[in-house]
């Protein structure tokens, strides 16, 4: 890698560039990505749209608004003080509390003098002349440098409200992706809430205590499973900082990157009715998401097996609301549990047993439009003081492709991701030189602990640059055939699960007009994280190292 900080660095056309890497996005991902490069030496600088770091977890304020991850797991790796000394109240972190803790690995660790804050990106440009990106902020900043990593999030880009008369409403509305910093008091309001999805279903419990009426505008019913949060148990606190260097370690060899699940040996076939019911009982009660899908070794992958753990918690809903015909419309019937992502609540089924919420099925009578004083749908309108937003996220690619991406006189992201996302293991795209994507499309990113990922990538990108500089190459591309190869893999992969058998924004169907590809690659952190070493073990297999040095 040239080095901008020393006069070796220039560039084919003589300018020295502005900095070694470009790093796009202030989360997780780009503070790791600021901490890793620099401890190789690299000059890198951060560009963050918000006013403040944390990305997802800076913009999603909305009430309830909590990681579905127990916070034992959602925690970096890589500094063993810091994982021991930090404490995590709750099982499951809320967001304020996931942002303070960023916040506090910022300052720990002084990665805020590397970070540009309120600067959003337009656009990304290569010349491949000079083997220099050039980054443009929406202000008109310049910005150079001949490797830039996106790390740009996966649920970083809200998807707009499109409700005509939006604009005439009277009363206030949010979106759950951008709430506002001093919080929303519901008291007394009428309140419409269109979505539920994991946002509106954590939130809908807070919203149901305050408001006057909360209704909620439901298109399709989604699995939720209880949390069962509480405050962290002390005991298992200490265990698991005691074993977190293994655990940490032992993660990468496990599907979803968390460690202390054992892998199922049955189908959920093979045991009796009975057996099963006891299973999915005592997993409904330990709560959390994994250890329900790990009940059986083929829930993800057998339709009749995954009938029996989708049933289950249909009947659980049947058994918690109380007015049967709104128990049954919340009754998922159209995806296998666990093939949308699982939501994880606290007494979310319950509010519907309260005088002040009703459901409206927006799927029977869609929404036709805002009113001034509320909503109109194909068969009634409704009065709300305020409406809430819980739509989502032009998810996985939606945060890139609002970027200008593209080589001068060449390609663009826009044309190679066309019909859907092209990647090469979800860290290159052929075409886009010296263009690394954290957690990116065709990676498990969201099918994983996601700062397990994130360390992943930060730390396999940096590995590689480190091999550029070694190797006195310039540039590095991925191929058309690797990434082709690495695209019919990951379909092939999902198809043998039940995944695509859901309309989710993996595979992009909430977005009008994005093409429907399935985005995540669901093979696993094991083994994907192989597939990697051993592409780095056969010399960077699949991709071409420009200007490298031949040992004799
Ligand atoms: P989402 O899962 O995409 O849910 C969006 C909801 O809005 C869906 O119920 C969708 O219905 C509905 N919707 C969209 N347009 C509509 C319309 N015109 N009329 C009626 N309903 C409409 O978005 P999300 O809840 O923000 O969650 C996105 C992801 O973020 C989650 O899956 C999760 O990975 C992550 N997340 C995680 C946490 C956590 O860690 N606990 C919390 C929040 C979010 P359809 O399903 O019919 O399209």
């Amino acid at each position: 890698m040239p080095d901008a900080a020393t006069e070796t660095g220039r560039s084919a056309s003589n300018v020295k560039p502005d900095l070694d890497v470009i790093i796009v996005g202030g989360g997780l991902a780009g503070l790791y990505s600021i901490y890793r490069l620099r401890k190789q030496g690299l000059k890198v600088r951060a560009y963050e749209a918000g006013d403040g770091v944390g990305g997802t977890w800076f913009w999603n304020r909305y009430p309830g608004c909590r990681c579905d991850v127990e916070s034992m797991e959602y925690s970096y790796a890589f500094d063993d003080d810091l994982q021991q000394e930090w404490v995590w109240p709750e099982r499951y972190g809320t967001q304020p509390e996931i942002l303070k803790y960023i916040n506090h690995v910022a300052e720990r660790f002084d990665l805020l003098r590397d970070v540009q804050l309120n600067t959003r990106i337009k656009s990304a440009v290569f010349s491949e002349a000079a083997t220099l990106w050039t980054i443009t902020t929406e202000a008109g900043e310049e910005v150079t440098a001949p490797a830039c990593i996106m790390a740009t999030g996966n649920l970083s880009t809200p998807r707009k409200p499109d409700f005509p008369g939006l604009d005439d409403f009277k009363g206030k509305w949010y979106h759950t992706g951008l709430w506002p910093k001093e919080g929303v008091d519901f008291t007394g309001l009428r309140v419409g809430v269109i979505g539920t999805g994991s946002s509106g279903v954590q939130m809908m419990p807070h919203i149901a205590g305050q408001a006057k009426h909360l209704t909620v505008f439901q298109r399709t019913a989604n699995f939720s499973l209880p949390a069962r949060n509480a405050p962290l148990d002390p005991n298992k606190e200490r265990q698991h900082k005691a074993e977190y260097p293994e655990r940490r370690k032992a993660a990468y060899d496990t599907p979803f990157g968390i460690a202390g699940y054992p892998p199922p040996a049955k189908s959920a076939l093979e045991v009796t009715p009975e057996e099963r019911q006891e299973t999915y009982e005592a997993k409904w009660g330990e709560g959390g998401s994994i250890s329900y899908l790990f009940a059986y070794n083929d829930l993800l992958t057998n339709k009749a097996s995954n009938d029996t753990a989708s049933e289950f918690v249909r009947e659980k809903i049947r058994a918690t609301v109380a007015d049967p015909k709104t128990a049954e419309l919340l009754c998922p019937n159209n995806h296998p549990i666990g093939t949308k992502r699982l939501i994880l609540d606290s007494q979310y089924y319950e509010i519907y047993n309260q005088d002040n919420v009703d459901l409206v099925d927006a799927r029977k009578a869609p929404i036709q439009e805002i009113t001034p004083i509320g909503m109109r749908t194909t068969d009634a309108e409704f009065e709300f003081d305020a409406i809430v937003f819980a739509t989502g996220f032009d998810a996985m690619t939606g945060a890139m492709r609002e970027i200008d991406i593209r080589v001068e006189g060449g390609t663009t992201l826009e044309v190679q991701w066309e019909g859907g996302p092209r990647t090469y293991l979800g860290v290159m795209v052929a075409g886009l030189p010296n263009m690394f994507m954290i957690t990116g499309p065709q990676s498990p990113g969201v099918k994983s602990q996601m700062i397990l990922s994130i360390e992943w990538h930060a730390n396999w990108i940096a590995d590689c640059l480190a091999h550029m500089k070694a190797a006195g190459a310039r540039r590095i591309d991925a191929t058309e055939q690797s990434q082709e190869e690495w695209v019919r893999h990951v379909k092939e992969v999902a198809d043998k699960t039940l995944y695509p058998l859901a309309n989710s924004w993996y595979m992009g169907v909430n977005i009008p007009g994005k093409p429907q590809i399935f985005m995540p690659y669901v093979g696993g952190v094991q083994a994907y994280t192989k597939k990697c070493q051993e592409v780095v073990a056969k010399g960077y297999e699949g991709f071409v190292l420009t200007g490298e040095r031949v040992e004799v």
